[in-house]
């Protein structure tokens, strides 16, 4: 039913510097509970995607100029990226931002001052996020710079949890980590979404690992939604990666 639906992408169309048509067509619809990848291969546009959903396109001299994003009530290009974040809208973005210099729990702690939360309550987030990321309780007075890339990916998914989405939109976390971690990070998202009923929106090059625990799938292709489906589905088709998803 209607009320089921978090998020609703309806043929969007979007450019920068009024010129580059980056997104030439784009459709998804995430309901609440669901791990929806989008998959694609390099420049197909999934990086513009997650930023119009977030309305981060302005900040980038990008626009939407056809189509309409809905986050719940919301009408996104109306709402500026802070409140949407405030509504339950939280991105992470590609490159696993941190703030190298300071510890990793001033990192996390950073993700919850939007919130302005109490200090108890801020005390009782951390603890939820250590007890998700074991790894990061360890490390936590260390500064982000000197953990691993996969560590790093964590400050940073652990700090987007902070200011506690119902919506969390990841750019690339896969991107530059060894397999093990790859695994690692999409298993606890997985738990996550499974056990505390957080919705996932996920751009991924790995389609492999990203069809293996995302629900649904939307394939980009040239700015364009091309393909979507079950993501059980999608796997096992063979056709399908050479035809959209470039090398891997
Ligand atoms: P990647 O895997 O490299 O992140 P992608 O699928 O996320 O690829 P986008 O980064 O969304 O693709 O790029 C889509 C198109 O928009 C590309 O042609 C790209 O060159 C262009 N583009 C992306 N960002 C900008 C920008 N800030 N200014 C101008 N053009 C851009």
């Amino acid at each position: 039913t209607e009320a089921d639906i978090l998020l609703t992408v309806e043929d969007v169309k979007a450019t920068y510097n009024h010129a580059i048509r980056a997104l030439d067509g784009v459709s998804l619809t995430l309901k609440r509970g669901e791990i929806v990848a989008l998959l694609g291969a390099n420049g197909a546009g999934k990086t513009t995607a997650l930023k119009a959903v977030s309305n981060l396109l302005p900040a980038e001299r990008g626009q939407i100029v056809a189509g309409r994003i809905r986050f719940g009530e919301l009408d996104v290009a109306a709402v500026s990226p802070d409140a949407l974040v405030r509504a339950g809208l939280v991105q992470v973005l590609e490159g696993r931002h941190c703030f190298r210099s300071l510890t990793v729990e001033e990192n996390l702690v950073s993700g919850g001052i939007g919130r302005s939360a109490k200090r108890g309550e801020i005390a009782a987030d951390l603890e939820r996020i250590y007890t998700w990321f074991p790894r990061l309780k360890e490390k936590r007075r260390l500064a982000a710079g000197l953990t691993s890339g996969g560590e790093q990916q964590m400050t940073a998914i652990g700090r987007a949890l902070m200011s506690r989405p119902r919506l969390l939109v990841l750019d690339e976390p896969s991107m530059g980590l060894a397999p093990l971690a790859v695994q690692d990070i999409f298993r606890t998202l997985r738990r996550l979404n499974r056990e505390e009923g957080l919705s996932i929106l996920v751009a991924e090059q790995n389609s492999a690992v990203a069809l293996t625990y995302a629900d649904k799938a939307v394939i980009l292709e040239n700015g364009i939604s091309v393909l979507s489906g079950y993501a059980r589905d999608l796997k096992s088709r063979d056709d399908i990666k050479a035809l959209y998803l470039g090398q891997k």
